[in-house]
């Protein structure tokens, strides 16, 4: 199982901002795009998954128990800010420090 799994400090600590073409129905939609009543508008050309901005952050398409047993509610719709993070991420290891976690 992928320790992002077990983790979800990203979607936790992050704000996850991308354009709006890739809302549902959006040109650049992944798999169904992004449902919009999961985002939040910031310019005409960005828009934000709600929850993200918030203190503490935390996605709203986010399930679970960050660091114990997590879930991605749109993972095949997820924008591309998602799909680019990794653990390879520079900021993987900040987003896990900030919920208290350990580097990997
Ligand atoms: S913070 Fe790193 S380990 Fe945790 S879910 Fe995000 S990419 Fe995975
Ligand atoms: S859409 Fe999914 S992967 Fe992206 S921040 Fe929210 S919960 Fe995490």
């Amino acid at each position: 199982m992928s320790v992002c799994r077990t983790c979800g400090a990203c979607c936790a600590s992050l704000r996850v901002d991308f354009h709006p073409a890739e809302l549902a129905g959006g040109a650049f939609a992944w798999g169904g795009g992004v449902p919009p009543a999961m985002t939040v508008p910031v310019t005409p050309a960005i828009v934000r998954l709600a929850g993200t901005d918030a203190s503490p952050p935390r996605c709203v398409a986010l399930a679970g128990e960050v660091g114990i047993a997590v879930s991605c509610t749109i993972y095949a719709e997820r924008p591309s800010p998602c799909r680019e993070f990794d653990t390879e991420h520079a900021a993987c290891k900040q987003a896990r420090r900030r919920c208290g976690l350990s580097p990997l």
